[in-house]
């Protein structure tokens, strides 16, 4: 890149210290930065028909005044002028408040261009900007910038105006030109000149079509890069499973494996017994069988002399996970231990002494596991549940406290595919994509609220038959600011419903542990009929028996975790029956419960699911693991992902990458992001 837009910003008329301060808060250091700031919208200033305008929206008009300005004080500083005006044969009225001063200028026979909210009502226009005279061209669209301070949209425009005039021929292209060809992207001047300053329409758009390539190639150069240094570089163990000990296991679990989990257990067998080390995504549906495949997993590498760790998010399910675990595994004489926060202080000290020993082969838990006095003596191999629910962070203590481990990440959550190449992208991926056969699909009902009693009565129904249900409220108690069910409150209902014939129980977060222990115990005895509970029993749970849900107030999930909620039934032979109650105040919310009565399988749903809420919305707001893009928004934009994806996997194996001035930028991007060096992206 040439000299002059590396030149401080301060080398820009009119930005002294104050301004270039100012500016620093914002990121902006040079003219390129400048360059690269760009607007997160553009307010639309072309010309429009105010016949054709609907009532409230912001029109743009010329306007020849008509009559002598009125006006109108409305108390201290605060005034308000009126004035008749002809917008082509249209005769309306101009009202500007607080702007005192153009009373002298709004004289009879002046053209202006007077932006503002169009009242069709009282054929009013209330003004927001003029510029006097008709409208000029290239004044279209304006950059609207997320300033800081007190910075005017204005100065900033005029700095940015300066910035760019100064940069022709000053920014060097930086992509290569095989691939502005290819696709048809403007250069990189002429995208920069349509982000900011777009003449029309069409030139924001191909403005925006190249630096969303543009951004998303670089963004699949690092992943693909990263996972290129860890395939070379990365030893991780070889776990040389004794294969006849593990055949002997598998014929031990009273079913048969599906053809798809075969498959998954094969994947992660060679990858156990590579010396490279696993870095692999498991997705299957809810009751696709991943616990068991899990437990094959674990086996494998206890046969080799090595430990194993799986990490849930939540006590219950690492209970759980411990329970059926230990059910399939001590028989072959493995070794396993749960730790979770509330284990008491005497049995933790003793049990991490046995980590450290090597006493224990498995150890199951909560993010308990990643507590730095949790050590281990040779863990070789580490599952993850649900692990969209960790942080990234918590991931990586985990794996780093063996030496270079295997490394499983297991999610319930089907993951729709662009979502999948984006945020987990240098992984391996497996996917269990077929259910148990036998599995009858579990019915979907959507009902208005005021229809409970016909969901209760139904639910009577399966009790009598002696299986059991789940109730999920959105909330634990009444709240004043949030109109929702609460679980407290159903509780107490059903139990009056239920009085004399079923037991119902409660079920939430904020119980005491022990409680929580007895309440889930119970449930899955089959001592307690009916379960009010919030989404706590979202993941994992597994009770066979249940055949029926409620959820109350559905609308306020997303389909996701509605899927993940419905997985709790269905679990079993039995046929089971999902209601949703819910009076949806949204488009959106109606499109959710129908989605969900009609589709049964979580891939399908994941994909709508993206479609109504958008990337952020479908992984969480906190941890999505997703990178924050300037430009690209994976919803719209995922045919360019797919393309950028492809041919960051070309170029990445390109030795032009390396020597070619083409990909000069492409290289020093790869360079500065760390990953050569084998840092995580994210
Ligand atoms: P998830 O993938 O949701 O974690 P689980 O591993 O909990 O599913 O399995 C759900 C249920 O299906 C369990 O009761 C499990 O024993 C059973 N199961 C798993 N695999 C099979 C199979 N191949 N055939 C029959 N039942 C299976
Ligand atoms: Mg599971």
């Amino acid at each position: 890149m040439s000299s002059k837009v590396l030149e401080p910003i301060t080398q820009l008329k009119g930005v002294g210290n104050e301004t270039a301060t100012v500016l620093a808060e914002m990121g902006i250091y040079t003219i390129n930065d400048l360059l690269w700031t760009f607007p997160y919208r553009h307010e639309d200033f072309r010309l429009k028909d105010l016949t054709e305008t609907p009532h409230n929206e912001k029109v743009t008009v010329e306007a020849t005044i008509e009559s002598e300005p009125i006006v109108q004080f409305l108390g201290k500083n605060r005034s308000r002028i009126t004035v008749k005006s002809l917008v082509g044969r249209h005769l309306i009225k101009l009202v500007f408040f607080n702007q005192n001063y153009l009373k002298t200028k709004l004289s009879p026979g002046t053209t202006v261009t007077v932006s503002g909210k169009w009242d069709r009502g009282r054929q009013v226009i209330n003004v927001s900007t003029i510029k006097f005279g008709p409208k000029t061209d290239n004044a279209d669209f304006e950059p609207v910038y997320s300033l800081k301070g007190n910075f005017h949209q204005n100065r900033f425009r005029k700095l940015m105006r300066q910035a760019i005039d100064c940069s022709e021929g000053e920014v060097e292209e930086t992509l290569p030109s095989h691939l502005l060809e290819k696709y048809k992207l403007i250069t990189v001047l002429e995208a920069l000149e349509g982000v900011h300053f777009p003449v029309d329409a069409d030139h924001s758009k191909q403005a925006r079509r190249r630096f969303v390539y543009e951004e998303l190639l670089h963004f699949q150069l690092r992943i693909q890069a990263l996972r290129k240094v860890h395939k070379e570089n990365e030893l991780g163990i070889a776990i040389n499973y004794d294969l006849k000990k593990l055949r002997e296991f598998i014929a031990t679990i009273p079913f048969d494996l599906t053809s798809a989990q075969k498959r998954v257990v094969n994947e992660i067998c060679k990858d156990l017994k590579e010396p490279t080390r696993m870095n692999r995504l498991l997705q299957g549906d809810v009751g696709s069988g991943k616990t068991v495949v899990a437990a094959i997993g674990l086996f494998a590498a206890v046969t080799a002399g090595f430990q194993g760790a799986l990490m849930a998010p939540t006590e219950i399910l690492a209970e759980q996970h411990a329970t059926s675990l230990s059910k399939m595994l001590e028989p072959m004489g493995v070794r396993l231990a749960l730790l979770s926060g509330s284990t008491k202080t005497k049995a933790r000290r003793m049990l991490l002494e046995q980590l450290h020993n090597g006493e224990i082969d498995i150890l199951i838990g909560t993010h308990a596991l990643i507590q730095p006095d949790v050590i281990f003596k040779n863990l070789g191999f580490v599952i993850t549940d649900e692990q969209h629910r960790f942080g990234v962070e918590q991931r990586r203590v985990l794996r780093d406290k063996g030496a270079n481990p295997d490394v499983l990440f297991m999610t319930a959550t089907p993951i729709p595919r662009t979502l999948a190449i984006t945020a987990f992208g240098e992984m391996d991926v497996s996917i269990i994509d077929e259910l148990p056969a036998g599995r009858k699909q579990i019915e979907t009902h959507w009902l208005k609220k005021e229809q409970m009693h016909s969901a209760i009565s139904k639910m009577e129904l399966e009790l009598r038959q002696g299986r059991q249900a789940y109730v999920i409220c959105p909330l634990i108690e009444e709240s004043e600011k949030i109109d929702a069910q609460n679980a407290e409150e159903v509780f107490a209902q059903l139990s009056t419903v239920f009085k004399g014939k079923f037991k119902v129980d409660l079920m939430h977060g904020r119980l005491h542990s022990d409680e929580k222990d007895r309440v889930m115990r119970e449930f899955t005895e089959g001592k307690i009929d009916v379960l009010v509970s919030t989404t706590v029993v979202e993941v994992g749970v597994n009770v066979p028996n249940a055949s029926f849900m409620v959820i109350y107030d559905a609308d306020r999930f997303g389909l996701a975790q509605l899927h993940q909620l419905r997985g709790r039934v269905g679990r079993g032979q039995f046929q089971s029956y999902c209601v949703l109650l819910a009076d949806p105040k949204t488009d959106e919310g109606t499109e959710r419960m129908m989605s969900m009565t009609e589709i049964n399988d979580g891939f399908q749903l994941a994909e709508k699911d993206l479609e109504l809420r958008g990337p952020g919305d479908f992984f969480g707001k906190k941890q999505s693991g997703l990178p924050d893009f300037k430009m690209a928004d994976l919803v719209h934009d995922y045919r360019t992902l797919e393309v950028a994806r492809q041919d960051a996997a070309v170029i990445i194996y390109d030795d032009a990458l390396w020597t070619d001035d083409e990909y000069k930028h492409l290289r020093e991007m790869l360079e500065e992001s760390g990953v050569l060096n084998g840092e995580r992206i994210d």
